[in-house]
């Protein structure tokens, strides 16, 4: 009987000190050649405690990596105004390669026309329409984050893609249409899966690679999978679990693991690169900003 090959377990917390500890070399090599530090300004609105934990680890990670970094805090009841000014005045400092506004922002607050008003060359989420627009046409230049991250450990995990089958559940602005987008650019031949699709589970029961980014817990399980795919699971469901709050996927890890050939854990997967690739887009736009 041929033996079944053990499911790899990608450690994303692992991957994302590697792509770290190499920005941090290349930060180095830039500063000893003269060239400015990369820096990253995160503007953080209200006391949310999510956005408060996710800004900490950004810029912790930023600091690891050598870059300069700064956040500036506003009142929850800021105007669009205020915002605005602070967001004109980040545009306009050199030492400043990459803007990020924490989301989601107070109801009174228009998302829209803060992603509008970064400079593109500075959106280091990768939100503004030019780069969604360059992202798409082929000339991409800063990504979201997300889906780089996921890009980046499909690639150091798979290395050439090319001729696979992806599907990619889920078709937000944030994470389902740019990893679609990347996939595609890879050479893979791209599904992409929503709530109105039919037959959800046979559709990704063809893919070589599975990407779920929906945001209903362990929606995806071993129905949902091709023996030998890599599961890339992008979501993050607060559930309660005997009493207790835990984080879990959109896939039913239990359930998925023992039939892929390799899957990502919640947490500690497509999280951390998330934050690493936030350092990596900052590290773009200054060498974008050099040029
Ligand atoms: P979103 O904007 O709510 O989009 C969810 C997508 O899933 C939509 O396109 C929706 O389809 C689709 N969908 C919902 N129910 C479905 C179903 N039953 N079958 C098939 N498709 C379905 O969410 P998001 O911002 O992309 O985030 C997705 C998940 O990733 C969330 O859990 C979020 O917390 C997590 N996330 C994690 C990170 C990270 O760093 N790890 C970063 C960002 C987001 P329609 O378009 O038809 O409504």
């Amino acid at each position: 009987m041929q033996e079944k090959t053990p499911v790899k377990v990608i450690d994303g917390r692992q991957l994302s000190d590697l792509l770290i500890e190499e920005m941090t070399q290349e930060v180095n090599e830039r500063t000893q050649k003269g060239l400015p530090q990369p820096g990253l300004a995160v503007v953080l609105v209200g006391e949310d405690p999510a956005s408060t934990i996710y800004v900490r680890n950004k810029i912790r990670c930023a600091e690891k990596a050598g870059l300069f970094s700064l956040v500036i805090r506003l009142d929850a009841s800021c105007t669009q105004q205020a915002l605005d000014d602070v967001v004109v005045e980040l545009n306009e400092r050199d030492d400043i390669h990459g803007i990020l506004v924490q989301l989601p922002l107070p109801k009174h607050l228009s998302e829209a026309r803060i992603i509008n008003l970064i400079d593109p060359t500075k959106d280091v989420d990768g939100f503004h329409p030019v780069n969604v627009g360059l992202l798409s046409s082929g000339q991409a230049k800063l990504v979201p984050c997300t889906p780089l991250g996921c890009m980046e450990i499909l690639e150091r995990e798979m290395g050439d893609v090319s001729g696979k089958h992806a599907v990619v559940i889920g078709r937000s602005n944030i994470v389902g249409k740019p990893m679609a987008n990347l996939l595609l650019q890879a050479n893979c031949t791209v599904s992409i899966v929503h709530s109105k699709t039919i037959d959800a589970a046979a559709l990704c029961r063809q893919a070589d690679i599975l990407v779920a980014a929906v945001g209903v817990a362990e929606l995806v399980d071993q129905n949902w999978v091709k023996p030998g795919a890599v599961v890339i699971d992008v979501g993050i469901n607060a559930t309660e679990i005997d009493g207790k709050r835990k984080l879990v996927g959109d896939v039913n890890f239990a359930d998925v693991a023992d039939k892929c050939r390799a899957i990502t854990p919640v947490p500690g997967g497509v999280g951390p690169m998330t934050i690493a690739c936030l350092i990596k887009n900052t590290l773009t736009a200054a060498k974008q900003h050099d040029m």
